[in-house]
Order: structure tokens, then C-alpha cells, then sequence
């Protein structure tokens, strides 16, 4: 699609076939099974030798536009849409690694994601080394002979610390270099969508994004998406062993023909024609929330009853000119604070009339959360400390309604406690 700009690709997308009558959104196929003009024919598409669709659990119609045109956005190699954000991210793994091999992972990750990974996978015989991702000396020093990925997000919460990926990929390419073994940089960029971070042009290998949020339109259905950004060769990675003839898309095509196939957890025509609608306005919503985040992030900042307002958006965060660089001079939805304790912020967030009290992010509507009673009520005291999850801390998820109105609602809360 050469150099279209981003708004021109997530309206128009980049459809293989266009819909026979024609229509101007891609309809939703939502049928299973495909007919074949031959017996030769549907013996191909199953050697996949002739690209066809032949059953929805592997590739749709609808689900393959949704798929080119994330895959546009991202200006990738492939991408393949999954059922959630953690389908996308159990996909990679089950794909890209064999028992005894281990990954080096973030220490403050999405809970569901973290949990996939100290115990699901453990349980294959799959270790994750969880380091500081700020101290790249730690990030160095985990990788042995044995660790096929690096894995990250663009900003994670509540901790909202932003990975410096430039020098993360970095490491993981002289690694490769000096060892001659496959190490991916993988990134979830659900937080940031590729708006704001553009992972091809950090040399990072693959994103997965949760596309439940911002992409879906607003939280409006669940999904996922894997997208091989086209920075990696795929060589020296032993679960790719039997796709090696097919060299850089070894990664895809065990993925499509073995694990996204046997996994089952595929994208629903249905949904995918709906992401596909809410990409259409991704960045409209992205500019809105982030602007209301900015706003709200300095209102607290300077209000006597916030003790600390985690933002990268804020000069005085530690991560400022990092997020700045990285994610296009924007700084996301989501933001963090602390209020004295438990008690305070629970009559704080009872207050609220606009706000809504919720566990999501990159919805329409401002959601608010307090994490350490919910998304991190099972991890012990040392986990919440090492991911800076006080009594005290809110997250708020800001959405895209007037910021005075949001404003006022806070006030009036804080006047509460
Ligand atoms: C929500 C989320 C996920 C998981 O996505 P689901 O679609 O809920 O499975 C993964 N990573 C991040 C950063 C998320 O916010």
C-alpha cells in the first residue's frame, strides 16, 4: 500500500479480494467451511501451496482483512488475529519455544500475562526470569544460551514505567550476534497501539496487541493480534526447526499451520468486522484520551490531597523524554496516583458520579480501579512492592468525554475523603 498515511490505511485497509458486490465495508463471512472448485484444489489449500480459505478456525475472509490491515498500521511482515490479548500472547510463546529453553521477562507486566508466564508455562518446562526492564545491566546479565525472547510492554501498569527498546533491542541483537541463537524482542503494545509506537521502526520482532481495547473501538469485544514486524530472520530458534526452508516466514507458518490451528483460539468474523470499524477512528480516540490524560495528570499533580501521580507525560517523570521519542510525543491513557490508604481511596472512588468503577482500559468511558484489592489481590506483599502496588495507589483509565467534566467529578470526590 506504499506511503499512505496511517488515518488513509486504518479507514481504508488493504483487502486481498474485494467483497463481490462490492460493498464499501468489508461484510462479515460468516460461514465455516469453504467449497472448492476441485479435489486438486482443496488439496493444495491444505499444503498451503495455493493461499485459500478453507475453515474458519485457520483464516476467514473477514478475519483476514482485519489481519492486512492491522498488519498495515504496523507496516509488518503478517499478522494473525487470535481471540484476546492473552490468546496473541500464548500463541507467540507456545510457538517461538521448547521445554528447558527460558525468556526474560519485565517484572511489572499485565497480571493475567505474568501469571501465563510464572505458571502456565512453567508447568511446560518453560522458565521466565523476571528482571528490573530499566536495569539493562539485569536484562543482560538473565540471558544464557538457553533464552529465545525478551519480552516487554510499551508502558506498563500501575508501576507506568516505559523500557528504554532502542537499547533492549540492542542487547538482544549482540546476543544473537555473539551466540549465533534466536532471541525475539517481543512487545505488547496494547497500551500504546501502533499510533503511538511504531515497534518496526525500533527493530523489535513482534507486537502483540490486546486489541479488546483501544483498537476494538472503545471496548466494545475481545480480541487479539500477533504482528511479525519483519526484523527478524527466525534462524537459530529450535521450535522453528521444521519450517526452516521457509527462512523469515518460519515464524508465521508454524504458527498458522500447527499452533494458532491447534490452540483454537481464533477471531470471530463477527468481532473482526468490528475492530476492523473501530480502527477506523483509533486515532481520533487515542489523540482525545491522551490529550484528557495530559490535562488531568497535571490538575493531580498539583492537588494537595495526591501524594504522587505516576504519568509519563508529566516533565518531571523519569521517563519523559524516553516516552517522548518513543511513542511519537504522546504519552497514553492511563495514569496512576496515590492517595494516603486503602480507606481514603475507596471513599474517594465511591464518590465518583461520572467515573466509572471498572477493571478495563481503553474504553470510550474513564474507568477507575483500585489495584492493589483487585487486578493484584493474589500476588503476596513482595509482588505488589516490586510492581508498586501500594495501598494507597489508584489507576484511571481516562477516556474520551469533555476532560472539565472529568475534572469536576475528581474534585468533588477528593473533597470526600
Ligand atoms: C488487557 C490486556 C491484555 C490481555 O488482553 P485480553 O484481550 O483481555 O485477553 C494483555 N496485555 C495488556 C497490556 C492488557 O492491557
Amino acid at each position: 500500500m506504499g506511503k499512505l498515511g496511517f488515518d488513509t490505511k486504518a479507514v481504508h485497509g488493504d483487502v486481498l479480494k474485494e467483497d463481490i458486490h462490492k460493498a464499501i465495508r468489508y461484510p462479515i463471512y460468516a460461514g465455516v467451511a469453504f467449497h472448492f472448485e476441485s479435489a486438486e484444489d482443496i488439496e493444495d489449500a491444505f499444503a498451503f501451496r495455493k493461499p485459500a480459505h478453507a475453515y474458519s478456525r485457520v483464516t476467514n475472509p473477514t478475519v483476514e482483512a482485519f489481519e492486512r490491515k492491522m498488519n498495515g498500521l504496523e507496516d509488518g511482515r503478517a499478522a494473525v488475529a487470535t481471540a484476546s490479548g492473552m490468546a496473541a500472547i500464548s500463541n507467540v510463546f507456545f510457538n517461538l519455544l521448547k521445554q528447558g529453553e527460558n525468556i526474560v521477562s519485565a517484572n511489572s507486566l499485565f497480571g493475567n500475562t505474568y501469571s501465563f508466564f510464572k505458571k502456565t508455562l512453567k508447568n511446560f518446562g518453560i522458565e521466565t526470569r523476571f528482571v528490573d526492564i530499566d536495569d539493562l545491566d539485569q536484562v543482560r546479565e538473565a540471558i544464557n544460551g538457553k533464552t529465545r525472547a525478551l519480552f516487554l510492554e510499551t508502558i506498563s501498569n500501575p508501576k507506568m514505567n516505559v523500557p528504554d527498546i532502542t537499547k533492549i533491542v540492542e542487547i538482544a541483537r549482540e546476543k544473537r550476534m555473539a551466540r549465533d541463537h534466536g532471541i525475539a524482542v517481543i512487545v505488547d503494545g496494547t497500551v500504546t497501539t501502533p499510533y503511538l509506537f511504531k515497534g518496526k521502526e525500533f527493530g523489535v520482532d513482534l507486537v502483540v496487541h490486546s486489541s479488546t481495547k483501544l483498537i476494538s473501538g472503545g471496548a466494545t469485544s475481545i480480541g487479539g493480534v500477533i504482528v511479525d514486524l519483519g526484523n527478524c530472520e527466525w534462524s537459530g530458534f529450535p521450535s522453528l526447526e521444521d519450517y526452516k526452508k521457509l527462512g523469515e516466514l518460519s515464524f508465521l507458518a508454524r504458527l498458522r499451520k500447527e499452533v494458532y490451528r491447534d490452540l483454537g483460539a481464533c477471531m470471530a468474523p463477527q468481532i473482526a468486522f468490528l475492530q476492523s470499524l473501530g480502527l477506523e477512528t483509533l486515532s481520533l480516540r487515542v489523540e482525545k484520551a491522551c490529550k484528557n490524560t495530559l490535562e488531568l495528570a497535571g490538575y493531580l499533580a498539583r492537588h494537595d490531597k495526591v501524594i504522587r501521580v505516576n504519568y509519563p507525560g508529566l516533565p518531571d517523570s523519569p521517563f519523559h523524554a524516553l516516552a517522548k521519542k518513543q511513542f511519537n510525543n504522546r504519552f497514553g491513557g492511563v495514569l496512576t496516583f496515590e492517595l494516603p490508604d486503602k480507606q481514603t481511596s475507596f471513599t474517594f472512588l465511591n464518590h465518583l458520579k461520572i467515573i466509572r468503577r471498572a477493571s478495563n482500559l481503553g474504553d470510550n468511558t474513564t474507568l477507575i480501579i483500585h489495584p492493589a484489592s483487585t487486578l493484584f489481590q493474589e500476588y503476596t506483599m513482595e509482588e505488589k512492592e516490586t510492581m508498586d502496588v501500594s495501598e494507597g495507589l489508584i489507576r484511571l483509565s481516562v477516556g474520551i468525554e469533555d476532560v472539565e467534566d472529568l475534572m469536576e467529578d475528581i474534585e468533588q470526590a477528593l473533597h470526600k475523603i
